[in-house]
């Protein structure tokens, strides 16, 4: 047993901790947990615990249901929202085949697969989330519209706003489970809040954004109220971006960062961002997933002013030009460590292994292939008319989830870095989340034809 096993079993005594929670998460970013009892946590590091992988979205086939949770103990946590003892812990699992080769339908493997082809090529890749999400007064299942729990907008600081309490004791429960939060403020809409987690590597970037989901969700009914991340709840509303911060570090020396150079960005960040750009629409069903994600990155622009949000419709790069997909953020001097590219495409929706995991190959693709990068753009360029933008270069996003995966389904890069696997359940499920949205007759057909047809 090694020193974090050991560490792990004797906490659980010292804690009178009752219940270990052994969390992982499916193809589509949905948590699932499994309780054991502590006894049972020595086999579990030996040989992991056989669950029915058969039942959980996109592990197996029935024939290969079989599966078994091994977990991580260097994510072992105590929940702070049942700490009164006996308590409850967690700790993050990788999914193994009964032979104890790891399962190649579980995303942590899927990002740990390219994290690995990273290291190889002598970077470590870093990552900081801004995530946005809302708070409702409840979370209406039967369509109805949602209600936001405050009335606040950006970086409003008010008396008896729910958001401020909320964020108090939210970032205090994260802080506890070992998850540094370095910024937090009311967002644009109301009820919409934004946490922004301290950069650290892709993999506990991911698992952190799975605990943070949860944790959010459990404040929330404490606090009489519902979170949600879902990526557009509303028209007339900015959406909730999960927008991320990446950079890669050679040793402890930041990559992307060149001294003189202009925005002081390293050929290798050029081409990581050239890789981005040439890759953003084939990886567009993994960072946007859902039929609403569509919603946010096209709901805004000149036509619904505001309600996109800052939301990216089109393929382009720029300095601190917040309509662009791809954003470097202003040098801070003498900060050679703070050079890094701000990903804005990506939403609240999303599975973070997946979605990191697309990224990342997309941008080492573009260093080994040596991806020249194209002019950046300092218009706003929702404001461009579509002649301007075509004489620019500059390609809209997929519009709608359909385009989206027929752009996925061509493309070898996601097909590789996914695995066949993961690919082909992602795509069918897709697919079939695109034609039940499709044949629905909507609110809007009925309210707008019904009455004149
Ligand atoms: N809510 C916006 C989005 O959906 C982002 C606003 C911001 O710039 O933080 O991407
Ligand atoms: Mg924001
Ligand atoms: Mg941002």
């Amino acid at each position: 047993m090694d020193k974090q096993q050991e560490f792990v079993l004797r906490t659980l005594e010292e804690r009178d901790i009752r219940f270990v929670r052994l969390w992982f998460t499916d193809v589509l970013g949905y948590l699932k947990s499994v309780a054991v009892a502590p006894a049972e946590l020595e086999q579990a590091f030996d040989e992991g615990i056989g669950f029915d992988g058969s039942a959980i979205e996109g592990f197996a086939r029935v024939y290969e249901s079989d599966m078994i949770a091994k977990p991580d103990p260097g994510t072992f946590q105590i929940l702070p929202w049942r700490a009164e003892a006996p308590g409850t812990a967690r700790m993050f699992c990788d999914i193994l085949m009964p032979d104890g080769s790891p399962s190649y339908a579980d995303p942590r493997y899927v990002l740990k697969r390219i994290l690995a082809k990273t290291s190889d090529l002598g970077f470590t890749f870093y990552t900081h989330p801004e995530i946005e999400f809302f708070l409702l007064k409840d979370k209406p299942v039967d369509g109805s519209r949602p209600v936001p729990a405050d009335s606040s907008g950006y970086f409003d600081h008010t008396p008896q706003n729910v958001g401020m309490d909320f964020r108090r004791q939210a970032i205090t429960m994260l802080e506890s489970m070992g998850i540094s939060v370095e910024f937090s403020h009311h967002e644009g809409a109301p009820g919409q809040q934004e946490i922004d987690l301290r950069y650290a590597d892709a993999l506990s970037t991911a698992d952190n954004i799975m605990t943070f989901r949860l944790v959010m969700k459990q404040v929330a009914l404490e606090q009489g109220v519902q979170a949600t991340f879902m990526p557009k709840p509303f028209s007339e509303y900015p959406g909730s971006g999960m927008h991320t911060h990446l950079s890669l570090f050679e040793g402890d020396r930041n990559a992307f960062y060149e001294s003189g150079a202009e925005y002081q960005l390293s050929k290798v960040g050029k081409s990581f961002i050239a890789g981005l750009l040439r890759h953003a629409g084939e990886i567009s069903a993994v960072t946007n997933q859902w039929v609403n994600s569509y919603k946010r990155i096209w709901g805004g622009s000149q036509r619904t002013a505001g309600a996109g949000g800052e939301a990216p419709s089109y393929i382009c790069w720029g300095h601190n030009n917040r309509s662009a997909l791809i954003r470097v953020p202003m040098y801070k001097p003498g900060k050679t460590g703070s050079t890094r590219v701000e990903v804005r495409s990506i939403d609240s929706g999303a599975n973070p292994y997946l979605t990191y995991a697309v990224l990342l190959a997309a941008g080492l693709k573009g260093i080994e292939e040596g991806y020249e990068l194209p002019a950046g753009a300092d218009d706003d360029v929702w404001a461009l008319s579509d002649a301007e933008r075509r004489a620019m270069g500059i390609e809209p996003l997929p519009q709608n989830l359909g385009e989206a995966i027929e752009l996925m389904e061509r493309s070898e890069l996601v097909a590789e870095t996914l695995g066949e696997h993961v690919f082909d359940f992602f795509l069918r499920n897709k697919k079939q989340e695109w034609e039940e949205y499709r044949s629905e007759v909507t609110a809007f057909e009925l309210r707008k034809m019904l009455p004149v047809l």
